[in-house]
């Protein structure tokens, strides 16, 4: 039996469990609220009581647990244990040894994998992409990050810096995206960007359910607000889907000539508008790729949820030997 803990760092939440790498059963599953706004330091104390009490909930079973492995949204030094900068969190958390300190405090070999990366590995191990030998993932959620498998390996490239699929461009003289460059798949098919083609469309008086149904509040409106309007046969919100759909299809079948995927799979939070968003990537993909087999790339959704980042840490973690 392999039992590792997963964690998963995110901007509001620290989730943790204890996870069956053989089986992928993820149990003494535990969430506290992040506080990022308390600081590096403080935040990884309430990391280290929170593995603390997932160790402690599951001591006295017949195994040991053998390790720790972390999520973290932003860039790392896997093979260091060092977080160089997490652009969405308070403080930016600049060039903390984050499994250093977690390893001295737990006694316990700690290892850390960029939170996209970890969801790749898990929905691959476990979900969605199960079987696959190569495939692309694309997390849209408030950005686009994403990852790649190529024969049976999660691609790392140098530092883990291997699907950041958000910032690949989609129009060369695109909108600027919070990264600096321009045009990236990011600016135009993330679930804010959604959002703000349904604000716009209801802001110029457009004829369309979408403001209505959260009562002209333009606060209110979400990328799940515009699928519902969508699903009730509204045009601006199906053409709002189809215009992302075949954005992010055009970044896939780019992506798709340079790895050869048999399955690209769509997760995060966007991702439970299920075809909607899948049909129009299914289409560009089709219409778009000339130069393999693509009648055999599969377009599927994501299976895991929230658990798929967890799922996929602790596997990088009993694969991978700790760095301190
Ligand atoms: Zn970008």
């Amino acid at each position: 039996m392999s039992m590792v803990i997963g964690c998963d760092l995110g901007g509001t939440n620290l989730r943790a469990g204890l996870v069956d790498t053989n089986t992928g059963e993820v149990s003494h599953l535990l969430s506290i609220p992040t506080l990022a706004r308390e600081g590096h330091d403080a935040v990884i104390e309430r990391m280290t009581g929170l593995i603390r009490d997932v160790m402690s909930q599951s001591a006295n079973k017949k195994f040991e647990v053998e390790g720790v492995g972390i999520g973290v949204p932003g860039v790392l030094n896997p093979a260091e244990g060092m977080v160089l900068f997490l652009p969405n969190l308070y403080d930016g958390w600049k060039n903390v040894p984050l499994c250093k300190i977690l390893g001295s405090s737990l006694d316990i070999p700690v290892n850390i994998i960029n939170d996209v990366r970890a969801i790749t590995m898990g929905e691959w191990k476990f979900g969605a992409g199960k079987g696959a030998s190569s495939m692309i993932c694309f997390a849209v959620g408030t950005g686009i990050g994403g990852g790649v498998v190529v024969n049976n390996q999660l691609v790392m490239g140098f530092n883990g810096t291997v699907g950041e699929l958000g910032h690949t461009m989609v129009d060369p003289d695109g909108p600027q995206c919070g990264c600096g460059n321009h045009g990236c798949l990011e600016a135009y098919a993330s679930g804010p960007a959604i959002a703000a083609m349904g604000i716009k469309s209801v802001i110029q008086g457009r004829t369309t359910l979408i403001g209505e149904m959260v009562d002209f509040d333009i606060n209110k409106i979400t990328p799940q607000i515009i699928a519902e309007a969508a699903q009730k046969g509204d045009q601006i919100a199906k053409e709002i889907f189809e215009h992302v759909g075949k954005l992010i299809g055009i970044a896939a079948t780019n992506i798709s000539l340079a790895v050869g995927p048999e399955r690209i799979v769509i997760g995060g939070g966007v991702s439970s508008c299920g075809d909607l968003l899948l049909d129009p990537i299914r289409r560009t993909l089709q219409e778009r790729i000339f130069v393999m087999p693509k009648e055999r790339i599969q377009v599927v959704q994501a299976q895991l949820g929230d658990n798929a980042g967890i799922l996929g840490s602790a596997v990088w973690a009993e694969i991978n030997s700790a760095p301190c």
